[in-house]
């Protein structure tokens, strides 16, 4: 089996991959970057959300497992005193694999001047204009929706549900269920401007589509990167449940709600 790990940074997280790759290179594993079947990470949930990214040309070949050197992490849950452990469980491959569903995002530009670009997105997707209001169209499997208008939309993945989308107000969905939550940031809403004003949750197969309206300037991240988007000249943002999956090497349970307890309630 060929793996490879990916460290934060910090003195700590480069300690313990140093640890991690010696032991298993003892054990006769291949360390292989280019196209590991197991990703570790050790950090915090950005090191495990960028070491997707690298990896999600070839998510049907790679899983992933992370080790939190700070605090609990949502994709990050083995702490480092686990990690004898962790490292038994993979030397006596194979393991079992659990899947969460992704947010396809595909940018398409005003007269179709650019490509369009697609884009798939582990917690979320948002789009904010960055000089007043956005204005757009919500289409919804291509009937009208609603017009928003605010700072911006947030899309997330059930597993990013208890991330940006937590902050705006949206409900905690279970990574079984392949859905998208669309939820509003600050939108107007009075007596001329309307929006439904709560989260929405979209089953797998119901496109979203966004036609912005004004010539604003947006921002567009993917899992909080920016993404470079010709910003003036965004015609529409289609999101929907992907087809690709991101699958998670499982050694040992934690089920989700006793990881969202632990985060948010008590230990
Ligand atoms: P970061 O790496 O500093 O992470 C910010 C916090 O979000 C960390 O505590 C991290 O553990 C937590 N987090 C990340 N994914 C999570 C998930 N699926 N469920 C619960 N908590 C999660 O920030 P970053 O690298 O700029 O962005 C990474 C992610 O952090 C973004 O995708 C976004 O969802 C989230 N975030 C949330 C807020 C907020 O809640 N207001 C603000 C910034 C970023």
């Amino acid at each position: 089996m060929k793996f490879t790990v990916a460290s934060r940074g910090d003195t700590l997280s480069d300690e313990l991959c140093d640890t991690i790759k010696t032991r298993l290179l003892a054990a006769d594993l291949a360390h292989d970057s280019e196209t590991p079947d197991i990703v570790i990470t050790v950090g915090g949930d950005g090191t495990f959300l960028e070491a997707f990214h690298s990896y999600a040309h070839r998510l049907e070949e790679t899983a992933f497992v992370g080790i939190h050197t700070g605090h609990l992490g949502f994709y990050a849950d083995w702490v480092p005193e686990e990690t004898e452990h962790l490292i038994t469980h993979i030397i006596k491959t194979p393991f079992q694999i659990v899947e969460y569903p992704l947010l396809e995002v595909v940018i398409r530009y005003r007269g179709g001047q650019r490509e369009p670009r697609r884009h798939l997105a582990l917690n979320e997707s948002t789009i904010k204009s960055t000089e007043g209001s956005l204005v757009c169209t919500v289409e919804i499997k291509g009937e009208a929706f609603e017009t928003f208008r605010g700072d911006g939309l947030c899309m997330s993945t059930p597993s990013g549900s208890t991330a940006y989308n937590k902050a705006l107000g949206g409900a905690i969905l279970h990574p079984s269920l392949a859905s998208i939550q669309l939820s509003e940031m600050a939108s107007i809403n009075n007596r001329i401007y309307r929006t439904l004003g709560s989260p929405l949750v979209l089953p797998q197969h119901h496109t979203c589509l966004l036609k912005l309206l004004n010539d604003v300037s947006v921002q567009v991240t993917i899992d909080h990167f920016n993404v470079p988007v010709f910003a003036e000249n965004v015609d529409t943002i289609q999101v929907r449940v992907a087809e690709e999956k991101v699958r998670f090497a499982r050694f040992r349970p934690f089920p989700f709600w006793k990881r969202v307890k632990e985060a948010f309630i008590s230990e």
